[in-house]
């Protein structure tokens, strides 16, 4: 018996509820679709590995869709989004999550090319889905919009400019979208994962992820299970008074000053002025 199934005969978050992921093919968007369908939500899988939404829908079982697109293409994303309602239902939860972490390259070399990528890949496409899915939402007077930004939603980083100022823009659309919706009953707000174990990482070395560990407050990366829990929380009822946010799940890193290296210093400072 499926996690949804064991559920279905008592009340969950998610009873009777659809929720649409993008980037559902693996990491935080696969862990977000079990977490839901564990609490009896309907969802749709979307992203373009076809054979891996396909494994997922079936161990879900009842309830979960998918389609294969490219969300970069907003014309089949629309149409996805259109074939989820008529197979699922109206939408209550949309996570735009799909996402690309482009090309690393000093801003003057980068692509243009590379540069639009990405942010048709992370931006644009979350642009036309809340487009598309707000005036379903703002009719039925409810609905709850979750889009991922990143520690690049809120701080610098070189030589990934695309990527940085993808989830800058996301933060952005969120928090303007979040004013729009508020009259209507529907939410949008920003989830801000630091540095979780996904796909994403596999390029780096070992050695390179335990340094990166070791810099976090809490001493290591997060799981994708972590941040699903918290993007399930937003995408439900019990934060219906949470809308325009931004919410990090990242061991800390944000809450952290960045002249950490200056720690002694700093403390003899405050020795003096004490
Ligand atoms: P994964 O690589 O595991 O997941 C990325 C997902 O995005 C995949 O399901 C992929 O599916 C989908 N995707 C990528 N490009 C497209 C596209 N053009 N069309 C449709 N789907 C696409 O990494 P994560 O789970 O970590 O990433 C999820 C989100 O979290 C991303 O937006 C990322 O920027 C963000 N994030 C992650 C962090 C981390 O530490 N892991 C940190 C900060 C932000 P497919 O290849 O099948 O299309």
């Amino acid at each position: 018996m499926t996690d949804r199934a064991s559920a279905s005969s008592r009340w969950m978050p998610f009873s009777d509820r659809h929720v649409v992921i993008t980037g559902a093919s693996s990491g935080i968007g696969r862990a977000t679709a079990q977490c839901i369908s564990a609490q009896a939500g309907r969802v749709t899988l979307l992203a373009r590995r076809a054979e891996r939404l396909e494994a997922l829908a079936a161990s879900l079982g009842e309830g979960a869709a998918w389609h294969a697109v490219d969300v970069s293409d907003s014309e089949a994303l629309i149409v996805a989004i259109d074939r989820a309602v008529a197979v699922n239902g109206p939408i209550d939860g949309l996570f735009l999550n799909a996402g690309t972490g482009g090309t690393f390259a000093p801003v003057e070399s980068y692509p243009d090319s590379d540069f639009m990528h990405v942010m048709q890949v992370n931006l644009l496409s979350a642009f036309r889905a809340i487009a598309h899915v707000l005036p379903m939402m703002k009719e039925r007077g409810k609905g709850a919009i979750l889009v991922i930004g990143s520690l690049a939603s809120e701080r610098g980083m070189a030589n990934n400019a695309a990527y940085v100022a993808s989830k800058h823009g996301l933060l952005g659309l969120a928090r303007a979208v979040a004013l729009e919706a508020a009259p209507f009953g529907v939410r949008c707000n920003c989830i801000v994962p630091g540095f979780i174990e996904t796909e994403m990482f596999d390029a780096l070395p070992d050695e390179a992820m335990s340094q990166l560990a070791s810099r976090i407050p809490q001493g290591r990366t997060g799981r994708a299970e972590e941040l699903a829990g918290v993007a399930a929380f937003l995408l439900s009822d019990a934060a219906s008074h949470v809308t325009g946010q931004s919410l990090a799940v990242d061991g800390g890193v944000l809450g952290t000053l960045s002249v950490q290296a200056n720690a002694p210093s700093l403390a003899r400072l405050t020795r003096r002025r004490s």
